[in-house]
C-alpha cells in the first residue's frame, strides 16, 4: 500500500520519532506549524476518524498524554492544541492527531534536529 504514514512506521522513510510502543508512533512533523509540532499515527493503517475502532482510539489519547507531559516539560510551551482532520482538510489518508504546542513569544529555534535532541535527552 502506497501510504506515507505506513513507510514511517515500518522505517522505511526516517522520523524524529519521540515516543513509539506496540500501538503507536509519534513523530515531529515534517512541516512544523510550531516547535514541537508532533503527530501521534496508530500502527495500524486506519484511514480516519469514522474508521477508526474506540480500542485504537484510546491508543493514541494514552499516547497523547505521555507525548503532551514530555512537550510540557520539555519544551514548557503556554499552551498545546489537539487537532484532527477528516475529509478533504485531511491530506494524508492515514489517522493522525497533530499536537501543536503554542508559545507566548514565537519560537525562532524550530530546527527538527535540535527539538528531537531536546525532546528525548
Ligand atoms: P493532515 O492535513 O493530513 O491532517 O496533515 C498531514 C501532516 O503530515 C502535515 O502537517 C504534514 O506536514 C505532515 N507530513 C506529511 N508528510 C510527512 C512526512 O513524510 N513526514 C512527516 N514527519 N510529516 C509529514
Ligand atoms: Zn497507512
Amino acid at each position: 500500500m502506497d501510504c506515507i504514514f505506513c513507510k514511517i512506521i515500518n522505517n522505511e522513510i526516517p522520523s524524529y520519532t519521540i515516543y513509539e510502543d506496540e500501538n503507536v508512533k509519534c513523530f515531529l512533523d515534517i512541516n512544523p506549524v510550531s516547535k514541537g509540532h508532533t503527530l501521534i499515527v496508530p500502527k495500524k493503517h486506519i484511514k480516519d476518524f469514522y474508521d477508526i475502532d474506540n480500542e485504537t482510539l484510546l491508543n493514541v489519547f494514552d499516547a497523547c498524554k505521555k507525548v503532551t507531559n514530555l512537550i510540557n516539560k520539555k519544551l514548557k510551551p503556554n499552551g498545546i492544541r489537539l487537532l484532527q482532520n477528516n475529509g478533504v482538510l485531511q491530506d494524508v489518508k492515514h489517522f493522525h492527531l497533530h499536537i501543536i504546542p503554542s508559545y507566548t513569544k514565537e519560537e525562532k529555534n524550530n530546527n527538527a534536529e535540535d527539538v528531537f535532541q531536546l525532546l528525548t535527552k
